[in-house]
């Protein structure tokens, strides 16, 4: 498994102020208690706390806006290396159950939010057509390909 180690300069991290631009900036530290996206990278790239900062359900927090990214004075590639994270995260199973719940209904019905019979109704008496099933098929293959057949025990 390739870690985001080897794929980053760490120099790159030796280059951040501890301005906390970045977390200042963040949409998500601001209404999200403890989430902080600069302790986050630091922890990960300096202080050898990778396996903690990979099992820490906050990470999940990051809506990758790359608010961070494009106000950090040194171009410090914060949200990706948060995408890089996640993505590792995953790799290891360490998925949120929501997340996880919501995997699994997209493969079982190839939405991400649910349609009942009542969206049915409601778009009959709308005069719209039935919405049409999506072919689970291929979205499965797609999420097998991304190694996530396992993980999910699809
Ligand atoms: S904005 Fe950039 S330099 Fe400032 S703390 Fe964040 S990563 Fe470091
Ligand atoms: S990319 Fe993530 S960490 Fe950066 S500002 Fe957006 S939500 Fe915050």
């Amino acid at each position: 498994m390739a870690k985001a180690l080897d794929l980053y300069d760490k120099e790159e991290f030796y280059r951040c102020l501890q301005c906390a631009i970045c977390t200042g900036s963040c949409p998500v530290a601001q209404v999200i208690d403890g989430f902080n996206p600069r302790e986050i990278i630091l922890r990960y790239m300096l202080y050898g706390e990778q396996e903690e900062v990979l099992a820490d359900e906050k990470i999940w927090c990051c809506t990758t806006c790359h608010a961070c990214q494009e106000r950090c004075p040194h171009e410090i590639t914060i949200s990706g290396l948060l995408t890089h994270i996640m993505n590792l995260a995953a790799r290891k199973g360490n998925l949120p159950r929501p997340l996880k719940d919501n995997i699994r209904l997209m493969a079982e019905t190839g939405w991400s939010v649910r349609a009942t019979s009542h969206s049915d109704r409601v778009r009959e008496q709308l005069g719209l057509k039935p919405l049409k099933r999506p072919d689970t098929h291929e979205i499965r293959s797609i999420l097998c390909e991304a190694g996530l057949e396992e993980i999910l025990e699809l």
